[in-house]
């Protein structure tokens, strides 16, 4: 049961039918591991602490540097050097004392997504590299982790939804073969806007909400936004069964 601190506190949540007191109760039961505590993961983790998720776990190697602070909000100039796992870990739990935070001050590898991934209910990828990208979609697969994949850079946004608990779900890999040969356009090559990041880290964060309070979320469907003409685009996608992921292949 909620407590009534809690029902006072999230009252605007929970008098939607769609969430209501046993969606409440479900966000405060859910472990949710964040990867990359940077542009993404910053706004994600505000929000989802603020709605009350029980249990966040926070997972970055990397130490905030000046050239973050326009679009890392969690972030000033007296944290520079620090980790961003801990430092984010330290803030959000300063905000939000009913929060479970767990820093991971490294980045994730094999052996640490197979340890942390069987603790929880969801993943946010909020990496802003390619090679973690394929490495968490690939480990949320093994483990039938449903995970929520977002990414930006320049004016552009994309999210989508992988649940492995679904049969039907494509994955990052269907979606993009891993090629090694490939390019990788980031945040250092072709720069990127705060506001971007908020819409993208706010839609990753709904997308979180709603499939941890039981509501429909949309599996199969990669979202573009594109922030010069303010325009979003929904693509329908197929589960490629020649995936070596999470296609009949990969058995
Ligand atoms: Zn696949």
């Amino acid at each position: 049961m909620l407590t009534t601190q809690e029902q006072l506190k999230y009252s605007r949540q929970t008098m939607m039918k769609k969430i209501g007191a046993q969606g409440q109760l479900a966000l405060r039961n859910a472990k949710v591991l964040i990867v990359g505590v940077g542009g993404l993961g910053n706004p994600v983790s505000l929000y989802l602490a603020a709605a009350g998720v029980g249990s966040l776990y926070l997972a970055d190697g990397d130490i905030i540097e000046l050239s973050n602070l326009p679009r890392q909000i969690q972030f000033s100039e007296a944290d520079i050097s620090q980790n961003k796992a801990d430092t984010a870990a330290d803030k959000l739990s300063e905000q939000f004392p009913d929060c479970n935070i767990e820093a991971i001050d490294e980045m994730l590898d094999e052996e640490l997504c197979d340890y942390y991934l069987p603790q929880v209910d969801l993943v946010l990828d909020c990496s802003d590299n390619i090679k973690t990208r394929y490495l968490i979609n690939q480990s949320c697969i093994n483990h039938k982790t449903p995970l929520v994949i977002g990414a930006a850079t320049g004016f552009d946004g994309q999210q989508l939804l992988v649940d492995p608990r679904n049969a039907q779900s494509a994955c990052y890999h269907c979606l993009f073969p891993a090629s090694e040969k490939a390019p990788e356009n980031n945040c250092q090559t072709i720069g990127i806007l705060g506001p971007v990041l908020a819409i993208i880290g706010g839609m990753q964060a709904l997308q979180a909400i709603k499939l941890l309070t039981g509501n429909d979320s949309q599996i199969n469907q990669l979202n573009l936004y594109d922030g010069i003409s303010n325009q979003w685009q929904q693509f329908k996608m197929k589960k490629q069964e020649s995936c070596y992921v999470c296609g009949k292949e990969s058995k």
